[in-house]
């Protein structure tokens, strides 16, 4: 199959065929046929985690193409969107029913052992797989990943309808954040974003205060002034060394602030700062099955459409000079692969 591989820290990915990995009795075969690239896989690629040989690709949805000998919940054909991991089906943890907490999980796209969706073909736990509805298109699908990243953000962060809510970055996930406060009814959702076509967006997608950051570099002190308020809760979706502190700094007293942005590389704060502003930090991770449901059903009923975050569908063969293109995005929101173009 084709698949696109990552040869190390500062190198330009390559376009491969390598053979399929290997299917377990408990696992499923899908035919990828939409996989989104994530600010994750770029962080990723700059660390020193970040093993040559490793394809990236967690967000993503498919056409089943083979089962495993015990597999019970899925035939060839189905329509899938599943989780990027899969757990033994043999430990204590999965014998309970916790499959995502499994002892010996695998997580999809992230070392050379378990090959991720910027491929024509993965392998999946059964029970970590989803069934997708005829309606939900594999562009949408590929995007629940996301939008549970967000999701399980808001849910940690125990949003109430008077909280006022900032988010630091337009990227796909500050993105994914103001449509879920919008769903939820928060009545102030300000996006602060340097990046003019993402700052667009984010109306669409849910914010109804949009604050330019080449034009100002305290974004609280912008939305106090429109509001009357300052923000209860300040979402950082940057990701980058120094945003924390400067989340701490221009938070009032009691502030939440949810890091979301995942930092991959070492970053200091100053946790004094903290306790004097009496500021909670809030560090979400992952989302269940349970999340993905919720947002299938959501976007079957036409509840929310992540549609509007997809800006390219590109193939294999185009994501080295695109991946590349992503750290200093442009134009770019969501950007898809799709396998069989
Ligand atoms: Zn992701
Ligand atoms: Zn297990």
């Amino acid at each position: 199959m084709k698949a696109v591989v990552f040869q190390g820290v500062g190198q330009t990915l390559t376009v491969e065929e390598r053979a399929e990995d290997e299917l377990a009795t408990n696992q499923i075969k899908v035919q990828v046929k939409a996989c989104g690239i994530c600010g994750s896989d770029l962080h990723f690629s700059e660390t020193k985690s970040a093993k040559p040989g490793t394809v990236f690709g967690h967000e993503f949805a498919g056409v089943v193409s083979a089962v495993g000998s015990e597999v019970s919940r899925w035939q060839v054909g189905d329509r899938v969107v599943p989780l990027p991991h899969s757990s033994c089906g043999k430990c204590t943890m999965c014998l309970a029913g916790e499959n995502l907490r499994c002892e010996n999980l695998q997580n999809m796209g992230f070392s050379p052992a378990y090959t991720g969706a910027y491929s024509q073909f993965v392998v999946v736990g059964e029970n970590e797989a989803i069934h997708l509805p005829d309606n939900v298109d594999f562009n949408r699908a590929a995007a629940i990943e996301p939008l549970a990243v967000g999701y399980e953000a808001i849910a940690k962060a125990r949003i109430q309808m008077d909280d006022a809510a900032l988010i630091i970055g337009a990227g796909p996930i500050g993105l994914t954040l103001a449509t879920w406060l919008k769903h939820f009814g928060v009545t102030h959702i300000a996006i602060s974003e340097r990046n003019e076509k993402r700052l667009a967006l984010a109306s669409q997608m849910g914010a109804n205060i949009c604050i330019n950051a080449n034009k100002t570099d305290n974004p609280v002190e912008e939305f106090t002034r429109q509001t009357g308020r300052a923000p209860s809760i300040i979402f950082e979706a940057v990701g980058i060394p120094g945003i924390i502190q400067s989340c701490i700094n221009m938070a009032e007293v009691g502030t939440r602030i949810v890091a979301v942005g995942a930092c991959q590389t070492a970053d200091t704060f100053y946790p004094v700062s903290c306790s004097v502003k009496k500021i909670e930090l809030i560090f979400p991770f992952s989302y269940s099955l349970a999340d993905y449901e919720t947002i299938i059903t959501l976007i079957n009923q036409g509840r929310i459409d992540p549609e509007p975050l997809i800006s390219h569908i590109v193939s294999l063969d185009e994501v080295p000079d695109i991946f590349e293109a992503l750290r200093n995005p442009k134009d770019h929101i969501k950007v898809l692969i799709d396998p069989w173009k």
